[in-house]
């Protein structure tokens, strides 16, 4: 057995591959395939060659984010501890409205992407989109083209693995990722001491849900899974809009956001991303959350109204990048203090508060964890010591079930 595929083996086996498809780009003879479970899984399709093992080795080491996630230097600006590093901060929406309306919350994204193309800035950019020929599935595409921009907006609650694709390290190319997308691509392009890398662009992600937690809410909407489908969106068309499907019969089934992602789709998320350091895309040069309106208590009400983004420029090149695009009218942007984006953001401050805690109680059940760097996870989950305590021991029960049900 080659080492490659050793090191690959155990970030799978342990749980902590969160499913990028990195791997896939340093070695093309993986390819990323559902599992099981439902996620995203690199698979062997072609041999390695013997001679780029080792080669391939060193690189997987420095880049899979199931083994290490760094958190980037800073750029300069402002700093809020759940958030990272900030140039500058603003709430911002697509100026069009049909891509606003379309987009999973301000369309900025979309419209970002549309804008580095059309005024050249970039020759390519890679996203994810609903498949045409099984819309139930997502995949890698070229967005921008013909035959994808129907359906390129808005958030997928699905496994996609966006790294993999031959592109996205290219210099004269966007990527739109995961956060753990943004931070495999940025390490590997680090660790290739690239001049040039391609601009990367992310979202806040609270999770990558299960592929049959999709197939599932379909079945209780009424939609078999023999039924083709025409359309399947997550969200978009309003914000937050609906989880909507349509099959080619013309049978149609919705659901709130509400219902879709806090009932079926949230609760079946990997392991991976119920320990991720940075939901808030620290690596990218550019990212985007919902900026929520919210109850007294901070959490979000879904209210469904037009489109806003929380954005965040993490880079001067992110920074130059926005300011650029507000200039040319393709994005309107105010500034905005980080401040009101973490205390709109409960999930993303309340997971990297107790994240310390909940990888000790895995370790102390005998799981490897990833290493995450220069997060200051210990000071964060220090502050509030009782909490720690009870995550650290529910992460341990959960744990060593874990374990028990694996040796069945
Ligand atoms: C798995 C997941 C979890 C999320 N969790 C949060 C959260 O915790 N908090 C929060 O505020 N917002 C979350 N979002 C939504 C995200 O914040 C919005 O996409 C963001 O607000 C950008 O909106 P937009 O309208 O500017 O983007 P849009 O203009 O709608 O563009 C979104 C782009 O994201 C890309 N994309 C969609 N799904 C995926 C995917 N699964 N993998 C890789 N790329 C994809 C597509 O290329 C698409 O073009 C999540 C989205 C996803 C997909
Ligand atoms: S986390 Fe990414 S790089 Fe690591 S094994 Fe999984 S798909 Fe491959």
């Amino acid at each position: 057995m080659k080492e490659f595929d050793n090191a690959v083996r155990a970030v799978v086996s342990s749980g902590n591959c969160s499913g990028c498809g990195a791997c896939a780009l340093i070695d093309p003879g993986l390819r990323m395939s559902l599992d099981n479970a439902g996620f995203n899984r690199p698979i062997r399709v072609t041999e390695l060659d013997p001679s780029q093992d080792a080669r391939a080795t060193e690189e997987f080491r420095a880049t899979c984010p199931g083994l290490v996630v760094r958190r980037p230097d800073s750029s300069g600006g402002d700093f809020e501890a759940s958030l990272g590093w900030a140039v500058s901060s603003w709430r911002a929406w697509a100026v069009d409205s049909e891509t606003r309306f379309r987009g999973s919350s301000g369309g900025v994204l979309s419209a970002l992407s549309d804008w580095l193309l059309s005024s050249g800035r970039t020759a390519k950019v890679i996203g994810a989109a609903a498949d045409t020929a099984e819309p139930r599935r997502t995949v890698v595409v070229q967005l921008g083209m013909p035959t994808v921009r129907e359906r390129q907006s808005s958030s997928r609650y699905a496994p996609v693995s966006v790294a993999e694709n031959e592109s996205s390290l290219d210099a004269d190319v966007a990527v739109i990722g995961k956060p753990c997308e943004a931070a495999a691509l940025k390490q590997l392009s680090d660790f290739r001491q690239l001049e040039n890398r391609p601009l990367l662009l992310s979202f806040f992600c609270a999770g990558v849900p299960s592929q049959w937690a999709t197939d599932r809410l379909l079945s209780e909407l009424g939609i078999p899974d023999e039924s083709p489908l025409r359309t399947l969106r997550y969200r978009g068309h309003g914000w937050p809009g609906e989880f909507y499907a349509e099959t080619v019969d013309g049978v149609a089934a919705a659901t709130s956001y509400e219902e879709s992602w806090g009932k079926q789709l949230g609760p079946s998320m990997q392991w991976r991303c119920k320990v991720c350091p940075d939901g808030v895309g620290e690596s990218a040069d550019i990212v985007a959350g919902d900026f929520w309106t919210t109850d007294e208590r901070g959490y979000p009400t879904f209210e469904e109204g037009a489109g806003v983004s929380a954005l965040i420029a993490r880079t001067r090149r992110g920074h130059e990048t926005i300011v650029a695009a507000m200039k040319a009218n393709a994005i309107h942007a105010e500034p905005l203090d980080l401040r009101e984006i973490s205390s709109i953001q409960p999930y993303q401050v309340e997971r990297r508060e107790t994240l310390w805690a909940r990888l000790v109680g895995r370790r102390l059940a005998g799981w490897r964890t990833p290493s995450f760097r220069g997060y200051g996870l210990m000071r964060l989950a220090a502050a509030r010591p009782v909490r720690s305590a009870r995550y650290a021991y529910g992460s341990f029960r959960r744990s060593l079930a874990e374990t028990r049900n694996a040796r069945r």
